[in-house]
């Protein structure tokens, strides 16, 4: 995630944007459990935060907070929403239809208040012409241009393998999207008007086996 400008306002770090995505979605818990206003030592007490810093990354956010009462969640998850601009639904589209792109593309998490994913590309002719098993049409990547313009994609996934994700990630920045998800294990862009953002789990899976190892 990049540090998320806001007009007439520094940038928030990418560690606070973190934090505050992580609020955001701790925050979706609290309404149906009848809770309106909420502190930021419950909020820390609940989601084993440190309420502190939970004061410190809402004091960027302006004033809202109401003294002794502490947060309206409705006031604070619309606020956190546009800051972090999650408030409206952007649309994502996945350059490879294999076994994690259409996974991704029929997952919740891709697939919610603030994302839909509206297309699978691939160039294999088997798959092209299909749809994943939710329904997301899978295109030729030929029409990458055209679709990305029609659909309004601001999003780009690429779920190829790694000796194709630079070209995948090149048609999907010349095709206009302004972010590019990279799953491949290669070194994509960077491009002028995208920002780029690499996922390698294998690095967790590392991490976690040095934790073993150190714990005997
Ligand atoms: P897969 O072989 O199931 O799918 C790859 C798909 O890409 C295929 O459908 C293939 O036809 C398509 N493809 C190939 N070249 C293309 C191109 N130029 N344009 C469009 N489509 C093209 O592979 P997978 O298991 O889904 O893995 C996909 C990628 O994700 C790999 O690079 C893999 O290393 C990576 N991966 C990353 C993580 C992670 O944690 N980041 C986890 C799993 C897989």
């Amino acid at each position: 995630m990049t540090s998320a400008a806001r007009p007439g306002k520094e940038r928030l770090s990418e560690a606070a944007v973190l934090r505050l995505s992580l609020l955001l979605r701790s925050l979706a818990h609290l309404p149906t459990d009848g809770v309106e206003t909420v502190s930021s030592k419950a909020l820390a007490e609940r989601f084993g935060m440190n309420a502190a810093q939970i004061r410190k990354d809402l004091a960027h956010l302006g004033e809202f907070g109401v003294r002794g009462v502490g947060y309206r969640v409705a006031d604070l998850r619309a606020r956190l929403g546009s800051i972090l601009g999650l408030d409206r639904v952007r649309v994502v589209v996945i350059v490879g239809a294999g076994h994690l792109g259409q996974a991704l593309a029929d997952s919740g998490n891709f697939n919610g208040e603030s994302f839909r994913v509206a297309a699978l590309f691939d160039v294999d002719g088997r798959k092209v012409g299909g749809r994943s098993r939710t329904g997301v049409p899978i295109l030729h990547v030929d029409e990458l241009p055209r679709s990305v313009a029609e659909l309004g994609a601001e999003i780009g996934v690429v779920t190829v393998p790694a000796g194709e994700a630079p070209r995948a990630a090149r048609a999907l920045a010349d095709a206009g999207v302004r972010g590019v998800l990279n799953f491949a294990p290669a070194t994509v862009g960077p491009f002028p008007a995208a920002t780029v953002k690499n996922v390698d789990l294998t690095l967790f899976l590392e991490s976690l086996a040095v934790h073993l190892s150190a714990a005997g």
